[in-house]
Formats: structure tokens, C-alpha cells, sequence
């Protein structure tokens, strides 16, 4: 099956392009004089700035650094003439809004280890791939405490602070989400996150370990069988993440629920080069000697689901120390020494399973186990799951039908048996992981009378692949969920700024409607049938041959289904499945409040001082951050205190201004006096809309 859907990028480019042209929206193209600067855009840079030297009204000539160019007048930008050097710490903030302007502004910050800068609420935060030290810890965390969001510099201590407080005021749950592609730093967020709310919500006094703690110590476990290196990151979590942290009335953490979301279980099975499979698997190789043999384990380059890729080993990891702290982490989060030696045991059964190659047999096309050596491995397979040998090979090899009360064995061909094994490596793998989520989640435990959560999701962002599979689908249907949700709350929250100005927006809904509109309903897969095509359901056959095993752990994994809906469940979808736990998260994410932070990767070899202009550009456009500018931009993108707007454009009508000692009324003059339409006087700032600040600007560079 393929399906056809639409990438994310080429689809965001031309909606958040936030190409509106100056001419469209008030400055003139005449107001491209010579003399003035501008950004062109440029195939290596994305954007660069120069002066302009010629110009003819529809086309212009722009001496750049290291360039002429030769540009059409609506396709270039204004630049700030009094940009700052060090940037502005709240995009909203700058005289033009537009991508040049928001690039360079996260450029100059970045190079000056500012790494966090907001967009309205939101807060962008460069990944810096070095240690900041001065931005963090208890002194740090000491200083966000109780302060206005948006007094002190960007951080994620504001944004937790700020939930934190919001939900102690106004009694209602809040919702961190973290997003931005793999490697962006959406777990390192994460964690401080986590840090400032445990910070501000701990026990003083705890017996034993705290709810906190257990969620942090979890974070080893997880990794180690839903973390892998892929070309982006070499410890990349495969799954969504939603930690739920549960409050009680005293504002005190009283318990946590972790959920995942979508493990990418077609990893286990196939790996491309140079990219590794779950973590665990290398770990189990590089054992202690004892248990590599009680397991039947050699070198990871003899297993087909391991050599697929030429990447075993990882620098600065060394996977005999990892399998050691795995053990510790287990303990530490409860679970049993009985557990970890059956859990150990089924991460091998997967790699000998994975060796079983078939071929036809003499006499029909029917699969059987290829040679001795698949022989073997159908042999450990079974014992390390501890069921029976003929079951598991005809559990692979054979289907059994059913019509009218009749049952009949149909043989499968040797492509067919492969793919029902690598079904079967999948279904354990992936119900083990689930095992150990709950396992975890009993362990930190739940306060089912808590008042109040604030939840925070870690989930990589869109994904584009050679091949996009139908878990990329699931991936970016997510995505498209959550950025609608995204946008609803942005366009929320300019109306919210709007009415706190008392400014009259019921214009803006007006022209702008349907761009807005258009938006939101962004969605054009049809995932019911979609769906309904992929159902990845669990073979009945994988199901009860992994019930009648003699360990329990690995029977318990695959309970036997209940009578009265034994269809529905023996063939409950992975879609379905996926379809139900995304609808519960968008429910809770609607009961909460969302907080937006976006990572950005600033280039791809994962060094620091490095800023990639168009690398930047196509996350910002991906991520949404273009969305909320465009969202912005529909109403009235600049936004200056009446004092800042006076100081800039007093020069433009001094008498006006000289005689009033009312910023309002001097401001009221002043634009008047330059004739300009459409802009509103709010209750503390001046609100222009797109391409009147380049207006003003233009007659005070004629002024002076
Ligand atoms: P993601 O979860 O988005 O895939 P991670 O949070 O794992 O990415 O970050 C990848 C790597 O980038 C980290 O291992 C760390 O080396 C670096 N990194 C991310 N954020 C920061 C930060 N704020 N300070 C220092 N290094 C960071
Ligand atoms: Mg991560």
C-alpha cells in the first residue's frame, strides 16, 4: 500500500512564507529608495542584507557584502536601521517582523550565548551543544521565582514558572509542550522543566524518594529500550513522551503518570545505515560474559536485525557499562531481579528470532526454517521464551483460518513466514515496552485525588523519510494535530493581547477570516481509511502461542482476550490503538493551558558556534513559529510603547510633539500628521500594521 501524503515541509513553505510583499500592505515600492537597506534572499544564507545603489521602481540593484544583486522591489524586506546588536528578547519586539528579522535576531543572540528568546509566549531555544552553566541551577531557579514572565531573560524556568503559578491561581491544569526535530534539545528542556517544577511543587521533608526523583530515574530505563542513534541524534527517543505531574491543593507534587506515545517499533526489525537499533539490544551483546551465554549472545554483527546497519558501536558510550547501569536503573525503579533476567530473556529471543531465515520445502512452496544454523536459532528463540519449538515454527510458517465453524491450516510462502516473523519481533517488542511504562508508572504512583496537573510532552517533530512508513504518518498526523492546536492558541492569545490594549480586532476578523480559517482546517488525510487498510492487528496465532508460555512474564504480556469481544480485540488495530491515544491527549491538552517551547538545531553536525541560516529557517517554517508571525502579522504585528514611539518618530512632527505632554495625544498627532490609516492606539502602545513601521521609517530617513 502507499500511500501519498503530503510532506510538511513544501506545504509550510508556502504557507508561512510570510511573503507580504510591502507594497501589498501599505509602504509603497517607491519607498525602496536608494540608499536604504534591505534583505534579498540568497541561495546559501536564506537571506542577505545590503544597500540599495539603483532602483527603477520595479527593480532594484543591492550592493551585499560580498555581492550585487539584482532584485524585484516585492521581493525584498526592510532592514532595521536600528536593529539592535545584541538582539531584541521577544520577537514581538522588533520594529519588522519578517523572517529576515527573526533570523538575524536569533543569530545575534545565539552568538552572544543567548540562546532562549520568545516570540510572544512562546520561547525558542537554540540548542547551544556546549554547557551553559551560568543558565542554570538553584540560584538561577531562585531568581524565576514569582517574577512577571517576560521580566527576566527567556529560559524555561519562566515558562514552568509561569504554568506553575497559573495553575495555583487560577485553579486550572497546565500543558508544557516541548517540540523541535530530533537532536534539537527537546529532552535537555525537558529535564529543566521538570527540575524547576520539582523545584517549586517538592516535598520538604520526603520519606524515601520522591515522586520527582522517580520520574527523572526513569528516564534511564526508558531510554535504554526506546532510545536509539539515528543520523540526528545518537540518543534519540523513538517515542512521544507526556509526563502527567499530578498536584496536590498545596501546590505540592503528589504523584506522576508518564504516558508514551508511538514507539517506532519497525526499528527493531529494520535499521538503516548508519543508524543502530534500540540501545538495549547492544547493551544484552556486550553483557557480562555469564549471561551472554545463557542467552545464546555473540558479537551484534552476527544478528540480522543488528547488521543491516555498519554502526555498532557509538563514541564516548561504551554499551558493557550502559548494561550495567540498566540493571541499576531497573532496580532503583522496582522492578524485580526475576523481571529483568525475563525482560533480557525476550530482548534475546528477538535478536535469535530475527536469524530465522526461510525457504521452500521439497515437495511444496510451503516455508520452512532455511538450514541448520535457522534450525538453531527457531530452537534458542523458543526456549528463551520458553514456549514450544513446533508452536513458534508454525506460528511463523502456517495460518490458521477460519470459515463457517471450519478451520483450515493455509502454509504461508517463505517472503510471507519473514514478515510474520518480523510482525511477531515487533508485537513483543512493543508490548514490552508498554509492560515497562506501567511498571514505572505503579512504581512513582498516582495521586488520584490530585487537584491540578501540569503535564510536559517531549515529541519529535515531523519526520520525512526516504520511505515514509505508515508510523511516519501516525508521526505527523500528531504533528498536524498539535499544530492546529498550536494555532488556535496563538490566534487566542493575540486576541487576549488585543482586548487587554481595548483595541478593536473585529476589523482584523474581518479581512483576515479566512486566512485564518484556512489555517486551522489544514487537514487533508483521510485517515479513516488509512486506518482502516493498516490493521497492524497481532496475529491470533503470535497471540496464543505467546500465551501458553511457560514464563509468566511472557504470557502475562499477551493475556488471553476476553471472550464476548475476542474479534474486536484480536484484531484491534495499531491505528485504532494510535487513534485512541492521540484523541485522549488532544482531550487533555483542551482542559489545560498550553505553553509553547519550540528547539531549534542550529546546524547538523552537532557542534557549538555553528548558526545555519537556512537549516534555522526550515524549522522555524516547520515548527509553526512562522504560523504564529503570520497569525500576527494578519492583525497588527508591531506593537510600540507610546514613550519607545515617540523617541523614534518624535522628529517626524516636533511641534505636534513639543506641545503635548500626553504621549497618547502626541502620538495621535504625529501619526495623523504622516497620514497614516488602519493603525490603533491601544491603552499602552501603538499597534502598526505589517509594513507601516518601513512607512515611518522611510519619512524619518527622509527627515534626517
Ligand atoms: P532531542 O530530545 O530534541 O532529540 P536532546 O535534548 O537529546 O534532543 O539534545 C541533544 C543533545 O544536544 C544533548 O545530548 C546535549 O548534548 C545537547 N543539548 C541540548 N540542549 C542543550 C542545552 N540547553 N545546553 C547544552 N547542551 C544541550
Ligand atoms: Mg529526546
Amino acid at each position: 500500500l502507499r500511500i501519498e501524503y503530503r510532506k510538511p515541509e513544501s506545504v509550510q513553505e508556502d504557507k508561512c512564507s510570510n511573503r507580504f510583499p510591502v507594497s501589498s500592505v501599505g509602504a509603497a515600492s517607491a519607498k525602496v529608495a536608494v540608499g536604504s537597506h534591505v534583505w534579498v534572499e540568497d541561495t546559501d544564507e536564506a537571506w542577505i542584507d545590503g544597500e540599495v545603489v539603483e532602483s527603477d521602481g520595479e527593480e532594484i540593484k543591492v550592493h551585499c557584502q560580498s555581492k550585487m544583486v539584482v532584485a524585484k522591489v516585492n521581493s525584498v524586506y526592510p532592514k532595521d536601521p536600528e536593529f539592535p546588536e545584541l538582539g531584541v528578547d521577544d520577537m514581538t519586539k522588533l520594529a519588522y517582523l519578517h523572517e529576515p528579522g527573526l533570523l538575524l535576531n536569533l543569530k545575534s543572540r545565539f552568538n552572544a550565548n543567548e540562546i532562549y528568546t520568545y516570540t510572544g509566549n512562546i520561547l525558542i531555544a537554540v540548542n547551544p551543544f556546549k554547557r551553559l552553566p551560568h543558565l542554570y541551577g538553584n540560584d538561577i531557579m531562585e531568581q524565576y521565582k514569582g517574577t512577571d514572565f517576560g521580566e527576566l531573560s527567556p529560559h524555561p524556568f519562566a515558562v514552568a514558572d509561569s504554568a506553575y503559578r497559573k495553575m495555583i491561581n487560577e485553579g486550572v491544569s497546565q500543558a508544557i509542550l516541548v517540540s523541535g526535530e530530533s537532536g534539537a534539545g527537546k529532552t535537555e528542556s525537558t529535564k529543566m522543566l521538570m527540575q524547576y517544577l520539582a523545584y517549586m511543587g517538592g516535598k520538604a521533608e520526603s520519606e524515601g524518594r520522591s515522586v520527582e526523583q522517580q520520574v527523572l530515574e526513569s528516564n534511564p530505563v526508558l531510554e535504554a529500550f526506546g532510545n536509539a542513534k539515528t543520523v540526528r541524534n545518537n540518543n534519540s527517543s523513538r517515542f512521544g513522551k507526556f509526563v502527567e505531574i499530578h498536584f496536590n491543593h498545596m501546590g505540592r507534587i503528589s504523584g506522576a503518570a508518564i504516558r508514551t506515545y508511538l514507539l517506532e517499533r519497525s526499528r527493531v526489525c529494520q535499521v538503516s545505515d548508519p543508524e543502530r537499533n534500540y540501545h538495549c539490544f547492544y547493551m544484552l551483546c556486550a553483557a557480562p560474559e555469564q549471561e551472554t551465554e545463557r542467552y545464546k549472545l555473540g558479537k551484534p554483527d552476527t544478528f540480522h536485525y543488528l547488521n543491516q546497519s555498519n554502526c555498532y558501536a557509538l563514541d564516548a558510550l561504551d554499551d558493557s557499562k550502559e548494561y550495567l547501569a540498566t540493571r541499576k536503573a531497573m532496580d532503583v525503579v522496582g522492578i524485580s531481579p526475576e523481571e529483568q533476567d525475563a525482560i533480557f530473556r525476550i530482548v534475546a529471543a528477538i535478536l535469535h528470532l530475527g536469524n530465522i531465515e526461510f525457504a521452500k520445502g521439497e515437495e511444496s512452496d510451503a516455508a520452512e526454517p532455511k538450514d541448520d544454523k535457522s534450525r538453531f536459532h527457531l530452537k534458542v528463540a523458543a526456549e528463551l521464551f520458553m514456549c514450544d519449538e513446533k508452536a513458534l515454527e508454525s506460528s511463523l510458517c502456517q495460518r490458521v483460518m477460519v470459515t463457517r465453524g471450519e478451520s483450515i491450516t493455509k502454509p504461508l510462502d517463505p517472503g510471507s513466514a519473514a514478515l510474520s516473523r518480523d510482525a511477531l519481533a515487533k508485537i513483543v517488542y512493543s508490548k514490552l515496552f508498554d509492560w515497562l511504562v506501567t511498571k514505572i508508572n505503579n512504581s512513582i504512583g498516582q495521586d488520584p485525588s490530585s487537584k491540578y496537573i501540569i503535564g510536559v510532552l517531549d515529541i519529535y517533530g515531523f519526520e520525512s523519510f526516504k520511505t515514509n512508513s505508515f508510523e511516519q504518518f501516525c508521526i505527523n498526523l500528531t504533528n498536524e494535530k498539535l499544530q492546529q492546536h498550536f494555532n488556535q492558541h496563538v490566534f487566542k492569545m493575540e486576541q487576549e493581547e488585543y482586548t487587554k490594549e481595548e483595541i478593536d480586532w473585529s476589523y482584523i476578523e474581518f479581512i483576515d477570516n479566512q486566512d485564518v480559517l484556512d489555517l486551522i482546517e489544514k487537514v487533508t488525510y483521510q485517515t479513516e481509511l488509512f486506518l482502516d487498510k493498516n490493521k497492524d492487528y497481532v496475529v491470533g496465532e503470535h497471540q496464543s502461542l505467546m500465551n501458553s508460555s511457560d514464563c509468566s512474564f511472557v504470557s502475562s504480556l499477551f493475556p488471553k482476550p476476553r471472550e464476548e469481544s475476542s474479534k474486536t480485540s484480536k484484531f484491534s488495530s495499531i491505528g485504532s490503538q494510535f487513534k485512541q491515544q492521540l484523541q485522549s491527549l488532544l482531550e487533555t491538552l483542551n482542559t489545560t493551558e498550553p505553553h509553547y517551547i519550540r528547539c531549534v538545531k542550529p546546524n547538523n553536525v552537532l557542534k557549538p558556534e555553528i548558526f545555519e541560516n537556512a537549516n534555522v529557517l526550515h524549522q522555524l517554517r516547520c515548527g509553526g513559529v512562522m504560523e504564529a508571525i503570520r497569525i500576527s502579522c494578519a492583525g497588527y504585528p508591531t506593537r510600540k510603547p507610546f514613550n519607545e514611539f515617540l523617541t523614534r518618530f518624535r522628529i517626524l512632527a516636533p511641534e505636534a510633539t513639543a506641545r503635548s505632554f500626553d504621549e497618547v495625544d502626541a502620538c495621535k498627532k504625529l501619526l495623523a500628521k504622516v497620514d497614516l490609516k488602519g493603525f490603533q492606539i491601544g491603552k499602552t502602545k501603538v499597534f502598526l500594521r505589517a509594513g507601516q513601521m518601513a512607512e515611518l521609517d522611510a519619512h524619518r530617513a527622509e527627515v534626517l
